[in-house]
């Protein structure tokens, strides 16, 4: 994720704080395990994804998942249901 705002609780708990952001911006057709990798281990991945749901995050890697990853969430599930994590 990498981009911080005020205002939002959890993102003081997120794992990306201490790595790179860039590898949360992959280039296209670049790999994004880097990123997974650290998402897999953050506490606060699930209010990451919904965040990042919520507003349509277009770029990086949010919650572990991609755009792409996330459209299709978005097409599945809605958004007074709970969000399934991929992975
Ligand atoms: S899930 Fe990934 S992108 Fe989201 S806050 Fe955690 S480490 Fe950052």
């Amino acid at each position: 994720m990498a981009i911080f705002q005020q205002g939002l609780t959890w993102q003081g708990l997120a794992r990306c704080v201490e790595a790179d952001p860039e590898i949360f911006f992959p280039e296209r057709g670049g790999s994004s395990k880097a990123a997974r990798a650290v998402c897999s281990e953050c506490p606060v991945r699930q209010e990451c994804l919904r965040y990042a749901l919520a507003n349509r995050e277009q770029f990086g890697i949010w919650g572990g998942t991609s755009e792409r990853e996330r459209r299709r969430l978005r097409r599945t599930q809605s958004p007074s249901r709970g969000v399934t994590l991929v992975g």
